[in-house]
């Protein structure tokens, strides 16, 4: 029945997002997710790290650590007993983000493994410090990884996915004996990733949630937030229809005149709550950075917080 009929596709509601949740984790213990992989949880859950930063550990006796996490005691202390008796060949950064990184510097003493990562922290102008105050200026890997490169252990390999758009410097980490991938930000199930300018690029993040749509043979995510997906393309695709449904939404509004994103916001988030209009409002920002660069968009000067938008 016509009547019946939603307003719009229900692909493009985010609510149609295949969320995953978990409603209950264990700080400081070793908890085996799958076959040869352990995951310490971090007691440092925000409204941005949900329950907090998963570290993971795969292998049995000579193992690699994905993402050591915060530079926090209790959780570096867990880690370390948890690997107590084995040998740690490889520690794997995602990005420099504080609640990654910073624990690689302990670990790395105490085990005398290597740090794999893209690069150290990258130099922007952020104008609210805020960026600064997420980012891990210390970090600096041992090791410096490209796309495609492979880092080779006993009973263990990754391929080293390069991800940026949350970050410039986020890389995935896929293990290839399980079939599954650690993506860190990038892709998380319990919400969608924050593309934060100017050290967040939502072009490039589209382009990496393209990439992994397009890898059919990954099986499961790992994210150091949250729980394991187990249905990663149906994730990845409404993830990016979600993203395309907000880039339809903002020409929308611009089609009844320019706008500031203020205004934007007001309109395209009316019913929600307003104390997360700010997140929304850097969202939109990051969308029409990308657009005003491909030529959708105009602005009147450069595309700032404060500028006036129109359709290019
Ligand atoms: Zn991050």
């Amino acid at each position: 029945m016509l009547a019946d009929m939603p307003s719009r596709p229900s692909r493009f509601d985010p609510a149609h997002i295949p969320f995953v949740t978990e409603p209950e984790v264990e700080y400081g213990a070793a908890v085996e997710m799958a076959p040869g992989l352990r995951r310490v949880m971090a007691n440092n859950p925000s409204p941005l790290t949900y329950r907090g930063t998963g570290t993971y550990i795969v292998g049995h006796s000579r193992v690699a650590i994905v993402d050591p996490g915060p530079d926090d005691a209790g959780h570096i202390h867990a880690v370390l007993s948890a690997v107590e008796g084995e040998q740690v060949e490889a520690l794997l950064i995602t990005h420099t983000h504080r609640d990654h990184s910073p624990a690689s510097q302990a670990v790395a003493e105490a085990t005398g493994a290597p740090a794999y990562g893209f690069g150290p922290h990258p130099a922007v102008d952020a104008d609210d410090g805020e960026a600064e105050e997420r980012g891990d200026a210390r970090f600096s890997p041992d090791a410096a990884v490209v796309h495609g490169d492979m880092i080779e252990g006993p009973g263990w390999s990754f391929e080293c996915l390069h991800t940026p758009g949350h970050i410039s410097n986020h890389i995935s980490y896929r293990w290839r004996e399980a079939s599954g991938v650690f993506t860190g930000d990038h892709i998380m199930g319990w919400s969608t990733t924050v593309v934060p300018p100017p050290e967040g690029n939502m072009a490039d993040y589209l382009a990496s949630l393209r990439l992994m749509a397009d890898r059919p043979g990954d099986r499961v995510y790992w994210p150091t937030h949250g729980p394991p997906v187990t249905e990663p393309h149906a994730l990845v695709e409404a993830l990016y229809a979600h993203r395309l449904d907000r880039e339809i939404q903002i020409l929308e509004r611009l089609a009844a005149g320019p706008q500031t994103i203020a205004e934007m916001v007001a309109a395209m988030y009316a019913d929600v709550s307003p104390a997360l209009h700010e997140a929304a409002a850097r969202s939109v920002l990051a969308h029409l950075i990308a657009m005003v660069d491909d030529g959708r968009v105009g602005v009147d000067g450069e595309p700032t917080a404060g500028a006036l938008y129109f359709r290019g």
